[in-house]
Protein backbone atom coordinates (compact mmCIF):
# COMPACT_ATOMS: atom_id res chain seq x y z
CA UNK A 1 0.00 0.00 0.00
CA UNK A 2 1.34 3.25 -0.60
CA UNK A 3 2.15 5.20 2.12
CA UNK A 4 0.31 8.64 2.78
CA UNK A 5 2.15 11.95 4.28
CA UNK A 6 -0.28 13.19 6.06
CA UNK A 7 1.46 16.47 7.32
CA UNK A 8 2.67 17.16 3.82
CA UNK A 9 1.86 20.67 2.45
CA UNK A 10 -0.41 20.87 -0.91
CA UNK A 11 1.12 23.17 -3.07
CA UNK A 12 -0.57 25.98 -4.89
CA UNK A 13 1.86 25.10 -8.49
CA UNK A 14 4.93 23.21 -7.34
CA UNK A 15 7.31 22.26 -10.07
CA UNK A 16 7.43 19.01 -11.88
CA UNK A 17 10.21 17.45 -13.50
CA UNK A 18 10.47 14.94 -16.14
CA UNK A 19 13.21 12.24 -16.69
CA UNK A 20 15.08 13.91 -19.25
CA UNK A 21 16.02 17.66 -17.89
CA UNK A 22 18.94 16.18 -15.41
CA UNK A 23 20.14 14.59 -18.54
CA UNK A 24 20.18 17.73 -20.45
CA UNK A 25 21.95 19.48 -17.67
CA UNK A 26 24.74 16.48 -17.48
CA UNK A 27 25.16 17.39 -20.95
CA UNK A 28 25.89 21.09 -20.83
CA UNK A 29 28.40 20.44 -17.79
CA UNK A 30 30.21 17.41 -19.82
CA UNK A 31 30.89 19.35 -22.69
CA UNK A 32 31.40 22.97 -20.58
CA UNK A 33 28.87 24.59 -22.70
CA UNK A 34 28.10 26.29 -18.69
CA UNK A 35 27.42 29.61 -20.27
CA UNK A 36 24.22 32.38 -21.75
CA UNK A 37 24.78 30.44 -24.70
CA UNK A 38 25.04 27.04 -26.02
CA UNK A 39 23.54 23.89 -27.75
CA UNK A 40 20.78 23.22 -24.91
CA UNK A 41 19.02 27.14 -26.07
CA UNK A 42 19.13 26.60 -29.32
CA UNK A 43 17.11 23.14 -28.92
CA UNK A 44 14.88 24.60 -26.30
CA UNK A 45 13.91 27.44 -28.51
CA UNK A 46 13.39 24.74 -31.50
CA UNK A 47 11.28 22.46 -29.35
CA UNK A 48 9.08 25.45 -28.32
CA UNK A 49 8.85 26.98 -31.92
CA UNK A 50 7.33 23.10 -32.59
CA UNK A 51 4.79 23.00 -29.78
CA UNK A 52 3.54 27.02 -31.14
CA UNK A 53 3.53 25.42 -34.79
CA UNK A 54 2.60 28.90 -36.42
CA UNK A 55 5.95 29.69 -37.92
CA UNK A 56 7.19 31.44 -34.97
CA UNK A 57 10.53 31.99 -33.86
CA UNK A 58 11.84 32.69 -30.44
CA UNK A 59 14.48 34.20 -28.00
CA UNK A 60 15.03 32.20 -24.83
CA UNK A 61 15.22 34.82 -22.22
CA UNK A 62 16.08 35.27 -17.96
CA UNK A 63 12.83 35.89 -17.62
CA UNK A 64 8.83 36.52 -18.40
CA UNK A 65 9.30 40.11 -17.57
CA UNK A 66 12.51 40.77 -19.67
CA UNK A 67 10.88 39.42 -22.35
CA UNK A 68 7.81 42.17 -21.72
CA UNK A 69 10.64 44.56 -21.33
CA UNK A 70 12.23 44.05 -24.63
CA UNK A 71 8.85 43.43 -26.58
CA UNK A 72 7.62 46.89 -25.78
CA UNK A 73 11.15 48.23 -26.44
CA UNK A 74 11.16 46.22 -29.75
CA UNK A 75 7.10 47.87 -30.47
CA UNK A 76 9.00 51.28 -29.75
CA UNK A 77 7.41 52.13 -26.79
CA UNK A 78 9.46 55.35 -25.55
CA UNK A 79 9.72 57.61 -22.10
CA UNK A 80 5.89 59.77 -22.62
CA UNK A 81 4.36 57.15 -24.02
CA UNK A 82 1.08 55.65 -23.67
CA UNK A 83 0.90 51.59 -23.13
CA UNK A 84 -2.18 49.76 -22.64
CA UNK A 85 -2.63 47.24 -20.26
CA UNK A 86 -4.93 44.80 -19.04
CA UNK A 87 -5.72 45.66 -15.23
CA UNK A 88 -6.72 41.90 -14.12
CA UNK A 89 -3.04 40.77 -14.25
CA UNK A 90 0.30 39.92 -12.45
CA UNK A 91 2.37 43.26 -11.86
CA UNK A 92 4.89 41.81 -14.05
CA UNK A 93 2.56 42.83 -16.99
CA UNK A 94 3.17 46.39 -16.03
CA UNK A 95 6.10 46.80 -14.54
CA UNK A 96 8.08 47.31 -17.58
CA UNK A 97 6.08 50.08 -18.94
CA UNK A 98 7.25 51.88 -16.18
CA UNK A 99 11.09 50.61 -16.34
CA UNK A 100 10.49 53.08 -19.91
CA UNK A 101 9.05 55.81 -18.15
CA UNK A 102 6.25 55.42 -19.76
CA UNK A 103 2.36 55.61 -18.98
CA UNK A 104 0.15 52.47 -18.34
CA UNK A 105 -4.09 52.90 -18.77
CA UNK A 106 -5.27 50.30 -17.09
CA UNK A 107 -8.52 48.34 -18.97
CA UNK A 108 -10.76 45.89 -16.86
CA UNK A 109 -11.93 43.03 -18.17
CA UNK A 110 -15.00 40.92 -19.16
CA UNK A 111 -16.75 37.91 -17.87
CA UNK A 112 -16.30 35.06 -20.36
CA UNK A 113 -12.69 35.02 -19.85
CA UNK A 114 -11.79 37.14 -17.49
CA UNK A 115 -9.04 39.34 -19.96
CA UNK A 116 -9.09 42.68 -21.83
CA UNK A 117 -12.75 43.74 -22.28
CA UNK A 118 -12.87 45.19 -26.05
CA UNK A 119 -15.60 47.64 -25.32
CA UNK A 120 -13.31 49.56 -22.46
CA UNK A 121 -10.21 48.84 -24.68
CA UNK A 122 -12.41 50.45 -27.65
CA UNK A 123 -13.05 53.41 -25.35
CA UNK A 124 -9.78 53.46 -23.29
CA UNK A 125 -7.73 53.84 -26.64
CA UNK A 126 -10.58 56.40 -28.46
CA UNK A 127 -10.28 58.55 -25.39
CA UNK A 128 -6.41 58.23 -25.37
CA UNK A 129 -6.51 59.40 -28.93
CA UNK A 130 -9.22 62.39 -28.17
CA UNK A 131 -6.77 63.61 -25.40
CA UNK A 132 -4.01 63.86 -28.12
CA UNK A 133 -2.00 60.42 -27.71
CA UNK A 134 -2.90 57.01 -29.60
CA UNK A 135 -0.98 54.39 -27.27
CA UNK A 136 1.72 52.62 -28.13
CA UNK A 137 1.04 48.97 -27.44
CA UNK A 138 -1.73 46.99 -26.29
CA UNK A 139 -0.49 44.14 -23.49
CA UNK A 140 -3.19 41.26 -23.07
CA UNK A 141 -3.28 38.75 -21.05
CA UNK A 142 -4.46 34.68 -21.12
CA UNK A 143 -5.05 35.27 -17.57
CA UNK A 144 -4.15 31.81 -15.67
CA UNK A 145 -4.58 30.06 -19.37
CA UNK A 146 -7.75 31.21 -20.65
CA UNK A 147 -7.34 33.08 -24.06
CA UNK A 148 -8.62 36.27 -24.15
CA UNK A 149 -11.16 37.49 -27.06
CA UNK A 150 -7.98 37.11 -29.25
CA UNK A 151 -10.78 38.24 -32.67
CA UNK A 152 -12.50 41.13 -30.78
CA UNK A 153 -9.35 42.27 -29.31
CA UNK A 154 -7.26 42.36 -32.72
CA UNK A 155 -10.16 43.67 -34.42
CA UNK A 156 -9.85 46.84 -32.53
CA UNK A 157 -5.90 47.17 -32.53
CA UNK A 158 -6.03 46.61 -35.96
CA UNK A 159 -8.67 49.39 -36.61
CA UNK A 160 -6.44 51.78 -34.49
CA UNK A 161 -3.33 50.40 -35.70
CA UNK A 162 -1.13 49.79 -32.37
CA UNK A 163 0.53 46.29 -32.07
CA UNK A 164 -0.33 43.70 -29.40
CA UNK A 165 1.75 42.47 -26.94
CA UNK A 166 0.67 39.07 -25.71
CA UNK A 167 1.24 38.27 -22.29
CA UNK A 168 1.24 33.98 -22.48
CA UNK A 169 3.10 33.40 -19.66
CA UNK A 170 0.61 31.53 -18.19
CA UNK A 171 -1.44 30.05 -21.12
CA UNK A 172 2.06 28.05 -23.00
CA UNK A 173 -0.24 24.89 -24.10
CA UNK A 174 -3.38 26.84 -24.25
CA UNK A 175 -5.02 27.34 -27.81
CA UNK A 176 -7.58 29.91 -29.80
CA UNK A 177 -9.74 28.45 -32.32
CA UNK A 178 -7.00 25.28 -32.67
CA UNK A 179 -4.06 28.12 -32.56
CA UNK A 180 -1.74 28.03 -29.77
CA UNK A 181 -1.39 30.72 -27.51
CA UNK A 182 1.83 32.98 -27.74
CA UNK A 183 1.57 33.39 -31.66
CA UNK A 184 -1.25 35.97 -31.55
CA UNK A 185 0.39 39.16 -31.02
CA UNK A 186 2.81 40.96 -32.89
CA UNK A 187 4.99 40.09 -30.19
CA UNK A 188 4.07 37.08 -27.52
CA UNK A 189 5.92 36.21 -24.53
CA UNK A 190 5.78 32.99 -22.46
CA UNK A 191 7.55 32.58 -18.51
CA UNK A 192 9.16 29.39 -16.98
CA UNK A 193 9.24 30.46 -13.71
CA UNK A 194 8.95 27.82 -11.07
CA UNK A 195 4.96 28.09 -10.68
CA UNK A 196 4.18 27.99 -14.63
CA UNK A 197 3.11 25.37 -16.46
CA UNK A 198 6.61 24.18 -16.79
CA UNK A 199 10.09 25.41 -15.80
CA UNK A 200 13.38 26.22 -16.37
CA UNK A 201 13.18 27.54 -12.31
CA UNK A 202 13.57 30.72 -13.71
CA UNK A 203 13.42 32.14 -17.57
CA UNK A 204 11.26 33.68 -20.36
CA UNK A 205 10.82 33.60 -24.06
CA UNK A 206 9.93 36.14 -26.61
CA UNK A 207 7.90 35.09 -29.33
CA UNK A 208 7.57 36.76 -32.95
CA UNK A 209 6.31 35.33 -36.71
CA UNK A 210 8.49 38.00 -37.32
CA UNK A 211 12.10 37.12 -37.54
CA UNK A 212 13.52 41.08 -37.16
CA UNK A 213 11.93 41.23 -33.69
CA UNK A 214 13.78 37.88 -32.69
CA UNK A 215 17.07 39.09 -33.91
CA UNK A 216 16.61 42.28 -32.07
CA UNK A 217 15.54 40.92 -28.95
CA UNK A 218 18.51 38.73 -29.24
CA UNK A 219 21.37 41.30 -29.70
CA UNK A 220 19.66 43.30 -26.84
CA UNK A 221 19.65 40.77 -24.70
CA UNK A 222 23.16 40.17 -24.81
CA UNK A 223 24.54 43.72 -24.17
CA UNK A 224 23.75 45.16 -27.80
CA UNK A 225 27.24 44.37 -28.74
CA UNK A 226 28.02 45.44 -32.56
CA UNK A 227 30.39 43.29 -35.20
CA UNK A 228 33.59 44.24 -34.33
CA UNK A 229 36.74 42.50 -33.32
CA UNK A 230 36.64 44.36 -29.71
CA UNK A 231 33.71 45.39 -28.18
CA UNK A 232 31.85 48.06 -29.75
CA UNK A 233 28.59 49.32 -28.49
CA UNK A 234 25.61 51.49 -30.49
CA UNK A 235 22.50 51.20 -28.44
CA UNK A 236 21.66 50.15 -24.69
CA UNK A 237 22.12 46.53 -24.13
CA UNK A 238 20.39 44.14 -21.16
CA UNK A 239 22.20 40.85 -19.89
CA UNK A 240 18.84 38.80 -20.32
CA UNK A 241 19.78 35.75 -22.21
CA UNK A 242 18.83 32.64 -20.82
CA UNK A 243 21.33 30.17 -19.65
CA UNK A 244 22.17 26.90 -21.02
CA UNK A 245 21.97 24.99 -17.94
CA UNK A 246 18.93 26.54 -17.77
CA UNK A 247 17.37 25.81 -21.33
CA UNK A 248 18.66 22.17 -20.40
CA UNK A 249 15.84 21.62 -18.22
CA UNK A 250 13.73 23.60 -20.76
CA UNK A 251 14.36 21.21 -23.05
CA UNK A 252 13.30 18.16 -20.50
CA UNK A 253 10.23 20.00 -19.48
CA UNK A 254 9.10 20.51 -23.42
CA UNK A 255 8.94 16.60 -23.33
CA UNK A 256 5.97 16.10 -21.08
CA UNK A 257 4.38 20.06 -21.62
CA UNK A 258 1.22 17.86 -23.16
CA UNK A 259 0.87 15.81 -19.97
CA UNK A 260 1.27 18.74 -17.72
CA UNK A 261 -1.90 20.36 -19.36
CA UNK A 262 -3.87 17.18 -19.26
CA UNK A 263 -3.07 16.80 -15.68
CA UNK A 264 -4.05 20.69 -15.04
CA UNK A 265 -6.95 20.18 -16.79
CA UNK A 266 -7.72 16.76 -15.29
CA UNK A 267 -7.55 18.73 -11.87
CA UNK A 268 -10.03 21.51 -12.79
CA UNK A 269 -12.29 18.49 -14.33
CA UNK A 270 -12.44 17.23 -10.94
CA UNK A 271 -12.60 20.25 -8.99
CA UNK A 272 -16.08 21.23 -10.92
CA UNK A 273 -17.26 17.87 -10.45
CA UNK A 274 -16.94 17.64 -7.12
CA UNK A 275 -17.76 21.52 -6.13
CA UNK A 276 -20.24 22.41 -8.93
CA UNK A 277 -23.15 21.45 -7.43
CA UNK A 278 -21.70 23.00 -3.80
CA UNK A 279 -24.66 26.05 -3.63
CA UNK A 280 -22.32 29.19 -4.87
CA UNK A 281 -19.62 27.87 -5.59
CA UNK A 282 -19.28 28.70 -9.87
CA UNK A 283 -16.53 27.86 -12.40
CA UNK A 284 -15.13 29.59 -15.46
CA UNK A 285 -16.02 27.48 -18.49
CA UNK A 286 -14.30 27.78 -21.89
CA UNK A 287 -16.01 29.19 -24.46
CA UNK A 288 -16.67 27.73 -27.69
CA UNK A 289 -12.81 27.44 -29.48
CA UNK A 290 -11.28 28.37 -26.39
CA UNK A 291 -8.61 25.93 -25.14
CA UNK A 292 -7.39 26.49 -21.44
CA UNK A 293 -4.11 24.50 -20.18
CA UNK A 294 -5.96 25.26 -16.65
CA UNK A 295 -2.66 26.53 -15.17
CA UNK A 296 -4.66 27.33 -11.90
CA UNK A 297 -8.51 26.17 -11.00
CA UNK A 298 -9.57 28.79 -9.34
CA UNK A 299 -13.29 29.19 -7.81
CA UNK A 300 -16.00 31.76 -7.32
CA UNK A 301 -17.27 32.00 -4.13
CA UNK A 302 -20.56 33.67 -2.92
CA UNK A 303 -18.59 36.59 -0.99
CA UNK A 304 -15.56 37.61 0.06
CA UNK A 305 -16.47 36.38 3.72
CA UNK A 306 -16.53 32.97 2.64
CA UNK A 307 -13.99 32.97 0.31
CA UNK A 308 -11.38 33.96 3.07
CA UNK A 309 -13.16 31.52 5.47
CA UNK A 310 -12.23 28.53 2.47
CA UNK A 311 -8.85 30.08 2.40
CA UNK A 312 -7.75 30.15 6.05
CA UNK A 313 -9.76 26.40 6.50
CA UNK A 314 -7.37 25.09 3.95
CA UNK A 315 -4.60 26.83 5.25
CA UNK A 316 -5.09 25.09 8.89
CA UNK A 317 -4.74 21.70 6.54
CA UNK A 318 -1.55 22.98 5.17
CA UNK A 319 -3.35 23.62 2.14
CA UNK A 320 -2.32 26.48 -0.34
CA UNK A 321 -4.92 28.28 -1.80
CA UNK A 322 -4.73 32.07 -3.32
CA UNK A 323 -7.15 34.78 -3.81
CA UNK A 324 -7.11 35.85 -7.78
CA UNK A 325 -4.93 38.46 -8.93
CA UNK A 326 -5.39 41.95 -7.38
CA UNK A 327 -6.64 44.37 -9.99
CA UNK A 328 -3.34 46.60 -10.56
CA UNK A 329 -5.24 50.01 -10.45
CA UNK A 330 -5.85 49.02 -7.14
CA UNK A 331 -2.39 48.14 -6.36
CA UNK A 332 -0.71 51.41 -4.51
CA UNK A 333 2.06 51.50 -6.96
CA UNK A 334 -0.44 51.77 -9.94
CA UNK A 335 -3.16 53.61 -8.19
CA UNK A 336 -3.33 57.23 -10.11
CA UNK A 337 -2.62 56.13 -13.67
CA UNK A 338 -5.63 56.41 -16.23
CA UNK A 339 -7.86 53.57 -16.26
CA UNK A 340 -11.10 51.79 -17.65
CA UNK A 341 -13.34 50.39 -14.71
CA UNK A 342 -16.65 48.13 -14.76
CA UNK A 343 -16.45 46.29 -12.10
CA UNK A 344 -15.56 43.18 -13.08
CA UNK A 345 -12.00 42.63 -11.87
CA UNK A 346 -12.75 44.18 -8.37
CA UNK A 347 -15.35 41.59 -8.09
CA UNK A 348 -13.30 38.67 -8.98
CA UNK A 349 -10.50 39.84 -6.54
CA UNK A 350 -13.22 40.05 -3.73
CA UNK A 351 -14.78 36.54 -4.47
CA UNK A 352 -12.30 34.57 -6.18
CA UNK A 353 -9.97 31.89 -4.97
CA UNK A 354 -7.11 29.85 -7.00
CA UNK A 355 -7.10 26.12 -5.50
CA UNK A 356 -4.11 23.75 -5.44
CA UNK A 357 -3.31 23.06 -9.18
CA UNK A 358 0.19 21.56 -9.88
CA UNK A 359 0.39 18.43 -12.29
CA UNK A 360 2.05 16.68 -9.69
CA UNK A 361 -1.00 16.78 -7.42
CA UNK A 362 -2.49 12.87 -6.53
CA UNK A 363 -5.66 12.36 -6.28
CA UNK A 364 -5.38 11.62 -2.27
CA UNK A 365 -4.40 15.61 -2.44
CA UNK A 366 -7.23 17.07 -4.80
CA UNK A 367 -9.96 14.94 -2.42
CA UNK A 368 -8.37 16.73 1.17
CA UNK A 369 -9.14 20.39 -0.58
CA UNK A 370 -12.34 19.09 -1.53
CA UNK A 371 -13.70 17.31 1.40
CA UNK A 372 -12.62 20.58 3.29
CA UNK A 373 -14.29 23.21 1.29
CA UNK A 374 -18.04 20.46 1.13
CA UNK A 375 -17.66 20.85 5.01
CA UNK A 376 -17.59 24.87 4.54
CA UNK A 377 -20.67 24.43 3.29
C1 LIG B 1 4.67 35.02 -14.34
C2 LIG B 1 4.09 36.11 -15.12
C3 LIG B 1 4.89 37.10 -15.73
C4 LIG B 1 6.36 37.24 -15.47
O1 LIG B 1 7.12 36.15 -15.79
P1 LIG B 1 8.52 35.93 -15.02
O2 LIG B 1 9.15 34.83 -15.81
O3 LIG B 1 8.16 35.49 -13.63
O4 LIG B 1 9.29 37.19 -15.06
C5 LIG B 1 4.27 38.05 -16.52
N1 LIG B 1 2.94 38.04 -16.71
C6 LIG B 1 2.14 37.13 -16.12
C7 LIG B 1 0.68 37.18 -16.39
C8 LIG B 1 2.68 36.15 -15.29
O5 LIG B 1 1.87 35.28 -14.69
Amino acid sequence: MQSVDINKKIWLSSPHMGDMEQVYVKEAFDTNWVAPIGPNITAFEKAIAHSLEENVHVAALSSGTAALHLGLQLLGVKRGDLVICQSFTFSASANPIMYLGATPVFVDSEKDTWNLSPDLLNSAIADSIKNGKKPKAIIAVHLYGMPYKIKEVRAIADKFGIPILEDSAEALGSSYMEKRCGTFGDIGILSFNGNKIITTSGGGALVSKNPDYINKAVFLATQARDEAPHYQHSHVGYNYRMSNILAGIGRGQMLVLEDRVMARRRNYEIYRKELDDVTGIEFLSEPSGFYSNRWLSCVLTPSFTIREKIRLALLEENIESRPLWKPLHLQPVFENFPKFINGTSEDLFSRGLCLPSGSNLTQYDLNCVIEKIKTMF
